[in-house]
């Protein structure tokens, strides 16, 4: 699957994104809501020509007009929004004249410099608490099994809450630290019990089990509630 451009397309008076993926296994058109775009994705099998694809597109307007209605409504990363942090509602707090870095104090995330800068240096924070969070946690359960990851990395998936490479190299979306602990803790386990199954057997998922008491909860609660974190930011 390659990711190609993103493109603007108008339905019924309304810009919507549009991410075009070429993929060499479809065997026909797909139009999906993509959440963490705002917008919807276009899955292009071999030999048919982005044309035809943004025509089918078009052919599907009023029900994806009516799908992306369903999506949570987005909540930017701005002055006196309310961001969930591991299950605290925290507030963000603009204070221009203070230093840039956001910081935490006293139940607000207080970010300084300039408004254009706030929402990056929100998402900045955001990261590095992943990470702060995720690295001893993915250590922890990895050492239950016996094992070491050989890196541990966040990162903005788009569709991904985590992932585990070949070599033993855990990837987990900055975004988790937007969810309960709980559901932290069960994706986690889910990537570090692939350091030792790589798949979906049940031999991987009572290795799940050793490492969380979260299993079942977790794996729901993305179902139910993913497309939600996506609408921060
Ligand atoms: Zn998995």
């Amino acid at each position: 699957m390659t990711t190609g451009p993103t493109k603007q397309i108008s339905i019924k008076g309304r810009t919507i994104a549009l991410a075009i993926r070429r993929s060499p296994r479809a065997r026909r058109m797909a139009l999906r809501v993509d959440s963490s775009l705002g917008g919807a994705e276009l899955i292009l099998p071999p030999r048919v020509s982005e044309s035809e694809g943004l025509a089918f597109a078009a052919s599907r307007g009023a029900w994806l007009l009516d799908k992306l209605d369903q999506l949570p409504p987005r909540t930017p990363f701005c002055n006196g929004a309310v961001i969930p942090v591991q299950g605290d509602d925290i507030v963000i707090r603009h204070a221009p004249g203070t230093t840039r870095t956001a910081r935490f104090e006293d139940g607000a995330l207080i970010v300084g410099g300039g408004d254009n800068h706030l929402a990056r240096r929100v998402r900045d924070w955001l990261k590095r608490e992943a990470r702060r969070t995720i690295t001893p946690l993915a250590w922890e359960k990895a050492g239950i099994i016996g094992r070491k990851p050989d890196r541990i990395s966040i990162r903005d998936q788009r569709s991904r809450w985590g992932s585990c490479s070949r070599t033993g190299g855990l990837s987990f979306n900055w975004r988790l630290i937007l969810a309960p602990p709980p559901v932290l803790d069960y994706v986690v386990a889910h990537e570090a019990a692939h350091l030792r199954e790589m798949n979906h057997s049940a031999a991987f998922w009572s290795v799940v089990d050793e490492m969380t008491a979260h299993a079942k909860t977790g794996k729901q609660w993305l179902k139910t509630n993913g497309a939600r974190l996506h609408a921060y930011g």
